[in-house]
C-alpha cells in the first residue's frame, strides 16, 4: 500500500544522532507507506562549510516556494565544532538564518502521554509557546566599551530629517553596549499568527512583556498586539478565544500553577528560554514539537531538540543507543499533514494521524526510550533501543492500516 503525496516537501537534513534517526524514520516509517517527493537540502555542517552557508539560504527560500518544509536538527558551530569538523569559520545558526528569511512565529507544543506525568503537577493540558522569531537580541549589535566615553542611540531618518539622538550612558570606564530593534510589520504578523493559531486550536491567548520597565520598546509590542486583537475580535469571540495581557513576571508565576490548555505568546528571548523550561517540565525535550509559521503561509516543522551529540558518539563506537525519535516522527507527520491539507489529500492527513497514534500507544504501552523511563509512572524497567522503539511503532502502525 502506498499513499501518494501530491506536491513536494522541502527536506532539510542535519547532523549527528538526529541525522541517523531522520533516515531510520524515513526508511522504516515513511517510505513503505507514502510515495513522496522531497526537495532535498543537506545542511550537514560540512556541506554548509563547503557552500559558505549558501545551502542554508537556498533551503529557506525553497520552503517559501513550496510552502512546507521538514528540518532535522543541525549543529550551530562554536569554536569546539570548528576544530572538530575543520570548518572555515563558526557559521551562524541555521535556524536563525531560516527564521530571518521566513520571519514568522515558532509554535512549540508538548506531546502529553498518560504515563509521562509533567513535573509540574498542576499541568493537565499542553502549554503552547508562540515565540516571535524575529529581531531583538538575536539581531543585535554589540560593543565592548574599552574605556571612558559616551554611548549613544541614534536614528537617522532616510528623508534627510534631523537625527534622533539619546545618550545611553556616560562611561567612566570599560563596559558593554547593545543595540536591538524590531519592526512594526514583524510584530503585527507575530500577533496575527498567534491569533490564528489560538482560533484554530480554540485556546485562550496570553501575551506578556516588560512594559513597566521598557515603556517604549515593550509597550510598542503590547499596543500592536492589542490592536490586532481588536481587529480580530469577532473571529476570536466566535471561536470562544479570550485574550489576556500581563507582565512577563506575572505570566511566569501564573503558568507554573496553571492547568494548561493555553497559547502563551512570547517575545523572542522569553520564548527561547521559556520553551526549554516547558519542554523539561512536560517530561522530555524529545516530546516537544516545533513549527515555524511564516506570515505568508509557509511552514517549517522540526523537533525542538538538538543533534543529541553524546548519543551520536556512543553510536559511532558501536554502542547501543536509546534515543527518542518521537519529536522527529512528529516533525514528519506535521509536515505531511500540512502538505495533505494544502493539496486536498485527506488520505495523507489520515496516515499522519495513524502514525502519531501508533507512537503514543507504543509509549503508553510501556515501550519507551531511556529519557522517558526516567520520568515514567508506572515505572518501566527496560528502556528500548533507538531502533527497537521505531520497530515497535512500525508494528503498531501496521495493525492500524
Ligand atoms: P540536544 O541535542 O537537544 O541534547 C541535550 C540533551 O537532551 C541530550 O544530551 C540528551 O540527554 C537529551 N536529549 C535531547 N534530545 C533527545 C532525544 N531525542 N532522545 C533522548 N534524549 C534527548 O542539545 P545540546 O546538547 O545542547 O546541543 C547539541 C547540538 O545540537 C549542538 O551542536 C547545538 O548547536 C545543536 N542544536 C540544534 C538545534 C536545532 O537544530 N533545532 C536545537 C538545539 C541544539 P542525555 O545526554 O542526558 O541523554
Ligand atoms: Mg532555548
Amino acid at each position: 500500500m502506498s499513499i501518494k503525496v501530491k506536491n513536494p516537501i522541502v527536506e532539510i537534513d542535519g547532523d549527528e544522532m538526529a541525522r541517523i534517526i531522520w533516515h531510520m524514520v524515513k526508511e522504516r516509517l515513511l517510505h513503505p507507506y507514502v510515495d513522496m517527493e522531497t526537495i532535498y537540502y543537506d545542511l550537514h555542517v560540512k556541506r554548509r562549510d563547503e557552500t559558505d552557508d549558501q545551502i542554508t539560504v537556498e533551503a529557506a527560500h525553497a520552503i517559501a516556494q513550496y510552502g512546507v518544509g521538514c528540518k532535522c536538527a543541525t549543529i550551530t558551530p562554536n569554536e569546539a565544532r570548528v576544530q572538530e569538523y575543520g570548518l572555515k569559520k563558526a557559521w551562524r545558526s541555521p535556524n536563525g538564518t531560516i527564521r530571518g528569511i521566513l520571519d514568522g512565529t515558532v509554535f512549540r507544543a508538548p506531546i502529553m502521554l498518560k504515563n509521562i506525568p509533567p513535573t509540574v503537577r498542576t499541568w493537565k493540558k499542553p502549554i503552547i509557546i508562540g515565540r516571535h522569531a524575529y529581531g531583538d537580541v538575536y539581531k543585535n549589535q554589540e560593543i565592548q566599551v574599552p574605556g571612558p566615553g559616551r554611548g549613544e542611540l541614534v536614528f537617522t531618518p532616510a528623508d534627510g530629517g534631523e537625527p534622533i539622538r539619546l545618550t545611553i550612558q556616560e562611561f567612566a570606564g570599560p563596559g558593554v553596549l547593545q543595540g536591538i530593534h524590531n519592526t512594526e510589520k514583524s510584530i503585527r504578523s507575530f500577533a496575527r499568527a498567534c491569533i490564528q493559531y489560538a482560533i484554530a486550536q480554540r485556546v485562550p491567548l496570553w501575551f506578556a512583556a516588560k512594559d513597566t520597565i521598557s515603556k517604549t520598546y515593550h509597550a510598542f509590542f503590547r499596543d500592536i498586539f492589542q490592536e490586532e486583537v481588536n481587529a480580530h475580535q469577532a473571529e476570536m469571540e466566535a471561536a470562544g478565544v479570550t485574550y489576556f495581557y500581563t507582565l512577563i513576571d506575572d505570566a511566569v508565576a501564573r503558568v507554573i500553577r496553571h492547568e494548561g490548555g493555553i497559547l502563551w505568546a512570547c517575545t523572542n528571548y522569553d520564548g527561547d528560554v521559556m520553551s526549554d523550561m516547558l519542554a523539561s517540565g512536560f517530561g522530555s525535550l524529545a516530546l516537544m514539537t516545533s513549527v515555524l509559521v511564516s506570515p505568508d503561509g509557509p511552514m517549517e516543522f522540526e523537533a525542538a531538540h538538538g543533534t543529541v551529540q553524546r548519543h551520536y558518539y556512543a553510536h559511532l563506537k558501536g554502542e547501543p543507543t536509546s534515543t527518542n525519535s518521537t519529536a522527529i516522527i512528529f516533525a514528519w507527520t506535521g509536515a505531511l499533514a500540512r502538505r495533505g491539507t494544502l493539496d486536498g489529500t485527506p488520505e495523507v492527513v489520515d496516515f499522519c494521524k495513524r502514525l502519531e497514534a501508533a507512537v503514543i500507544e507504543t509509549i503508553e504501552s510501556g515501550m519507551m526510550t531511556k529519557d522517558l523511563v526516567r520520568v515514567c509512572d508506572p515505572p518501566v524497567d527496560q528502556p528500548a533501543t533507538t531502533e527497537g522503539f521505531i520497530d515497535a511503532v512500525r508494528n503498531r502502525l501496521e495493525s492500524k492500516l
